[in-house]
């Protein structure tokens, strides 16, 4: 997709820190942490948002999903907790529209 930041990140035309990647799924640290841990976790291919998944994608957003554990469990994350979130259109605060979850850890943080 172009035009689309998080795709050129997944291709490395620009640059990221990147944590974790596999054939479908790419973690890399946030440019502007909200926490002492704050890694995005993609699929590699471009879907905008979770409002346009359909059937097909439940395999990849398994492996999103797995791959976001994965991380936590590497980082040692699992004990003192962590967030996952995924912003969906304007009221939510989706700012790049390719899907991503947010993991948030190292200190404790408010909800909602
Ligand atoms: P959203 O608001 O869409 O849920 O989250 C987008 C996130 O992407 C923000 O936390 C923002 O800091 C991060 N971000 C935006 N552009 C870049 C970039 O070029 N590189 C990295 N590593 N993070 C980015
Ligand atoms: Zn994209």
């Amino acid at each position: 997709m172009q035009d689309c930041i998080f795709c050129k990140i997944a291709t490395k035309e620009i640059p990221a820190d990147i944590v974790h990647e596999n054939e479908q799924v790419l973690v890399f640290r946030d440019a502007k942490p909200a926490a002492p841990v704050h890694l995005l976790i993609i699929p590699k291919r471009h879907i905008p948002a979770l409002s346009e998944l359909s059937e097909e994608d439940s395999g990849l957003m398994g492996q999103v999903h797995l791959a976001a554990v994965r991380v936590a469990r590497e980082l040692g994350l699992v004990e003192q907790g962590f967030r996952l979130v995924s912003n969906c259109g304007r009221n939510a605060g989706q700012m790049v529209m390719h899907i991503h979850y947010h993991l948030l850890s190292g200190r404790s943080f408010q909800w909602p």
